[in-house]
């Protein structure tokens, strides 16, 4: 049964191939996804799946009835790209000037595309449903899973699957994590307000570069200092804007960063450390200062028995020896919303290749995937559908 299926599946690469490449060439940004999913309905459509467009606001989700009933499996792919300008030098460049998807998201869709379109000629003989969830706005915070999940995509869903291509594994290897797996991700936004005033006159002023730098440095000890090492946790700041010329002594300072943790405990330590450290050293000196913290995605759960059951599904893909566990990212993932609601589990199935110079990181303007890692990425998922619809 899945041998007639992963012959099918590969006769389709070239399809998956060629959608993969259409959607790289017009990608949209994070909840402005228009053309994307009024594609991805059209092809479902096409094939005659029922689709539920506009889910959540910008969703769509279809659904493959069995021939026999049973359990309802669902697997999940984003379709936002990012606002970075692609530097490849490629056939499916990005067309679009400053957005590319530099997150390997437009593969995630044409995976789905095709798994959708085997899984519905064979839909006779599952024994069960399938859900296929087409979602935008992975990239930005609040993302679309929340709302889609709200708009009730997860009804009747028994268990959920997904996976992310990564850059930074090998074509041919597919890596899960039982439990914690990938990082919560805040960001917080600092704003100190000292006195400006001359260069030559300090004694005057309120330098805030020098309560700004002071609070970055600070805030370096919250995971060197408060935080168990045994417990993961990155406090990075990203920007720090202040001043204007080099004789006078700015009077405003603005310092962003990024918060990641697994655990919700730590990253309660962290936003009280934070607090205590911006408001004790502004007010040390008499400074004024602003703190605003935004909570992003919950870390990514990994459910174990249906960890462990990806996991053997991908081994008969790729073999024994190519599946195995990898430690969490420190990424943020809105996957984590669904995994809150139903069991299942989110892998990573490898898609860099030296050989053909695809060894950049996600988010990077020459990021690429090594597009083999689709066809072994969809004979995971159908694995995974068949599979469990037997089993259950
Ligand atoms: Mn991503």
């Amino acid at each position: 049964m899945l041998d007639y299926v992963y012959e099918r599946l590969t006769e389709l690469f070239p399809e998956m191939v060629e959608n993969r490449r259409y959607f790289h060439k017009y990608p949209e940004l994070s909840f402005k996804e228009v053309n994307t999913p009024k594609k991805i309905a059209e092809y479902l459509q096409e094939l005659g799946i029922e689709v539920r467009t506009n889910v959540g606001g910008r969703g769509v989700v279809g659904k493959i009835v069995g021939g026999k009933s049973g359990k309802t499996v669902a697997i999940r792919a984003d379709f936002d790209g990012l606002p970075v300008q692609d530097e490849k030098e490629v056939s499916y460049k990005s067309q679009i000037p400053g957005v590319m998807h530099a997150c390997g998201h437009d593969a995630h869709t044409a995976i789905l595309l095709t798994v959708a379109r085997v899984l519905h000629e064979y839909r006779e003989s599952l024994s069960g449903n399938v859900v296929l969830i087409h979602q935008f706005a992975e990239e930005v915070s609040p993302g679309g899973a929340k709302a889609m999940i709200e708009d009730d995509c997860l009804d009747g869903v028994d268990v959920i699957f997904g996976t992310h291509l990564w850059s930074t594994v090998p074509v041919g290897e597919v890596k899960y994590g039982i439990g914690h797996f990938m990082a919560s991700s805040d960001r917080f936004e600092i704003e100190v307000k000292g006195k400006g005033g001359h260069g030559a006159s300090p004694h005057e002023t309120i330098d805030s570069i020098v309560v700004g730098a002071t609070i970055v440095k600070e805030i370096q000890q919250i995971v060197s200092r408060n935080i168990n090492p045994l417990k993961p946790a990155v406090v990075s700041v990203g920007t720090f804007h202040a001043g204007e010329t080099f004789n006078v002594i700015a009077d405003h300072a603005k310092i962003t960063g990024t918060v990641r943790t697994l655990d919700t405990s730590v990253q309660e330590l962290i936003i009280d450390r934070l607090e205590k450290i911006v408001k004790g050293t502004c007010e040390s000196v008499g400074a004024e200062y602003k703190l605003k913290y935004e909570k992003g995605y919950p870390p990514v759960f990994n459910h174990e028995a249906e960890t462990v059951f990806l996991a053997d599904c991908a081994k008969k893909v790729v073999g024994t020896a190519k599946v195995n566990a990898m430690e969490p990212l420190m990424g943020g993932e809105d996957f984590a919303y669904y995994l809150q609601k139903v069991p299942g589990t989110f892998f990573i199935t490898g898609a860099g290749n030296a050989k053909k110079d695809i060894v950049y990181p996600h988010h990077h303007p020459k990021f690429d995937i090594d597009e083999d890692s689709m066809l072994i990425a969809a004979k995971v998922f159908v694995t995974s559908v068949i599979e469990y619809l037997q089993k259950n």
